[in-house]
């Protein structure tokens, strides 16, 4: 399984957990601070491999 790091808007904690341990709040994946076409292809090629994995 891949990790991914997700960030709670209330406390500006990161953790791999979809629950913040710090209050509770539901966590939110981190997103790229600036648009790029790069990613876009990237997002599609990781829902691909999910597919295959
Ligand atoms: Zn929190």
């Amino acid at each position: 399984m891949r990790s991914k790091i997700k960030k709670c808007r209330v406390c500006d904690l990161y953790t791999l957990k979809d629950i913040c341990p710090a209050c509770g709040e539901s966590t939110s994946q981190t997103k790229p601070a600036r648009f790029s076409p790069e990613d876009r292809y990237g997002k599609y090629r990781r829902a691909l491999r999910q597919e295959v994995e």
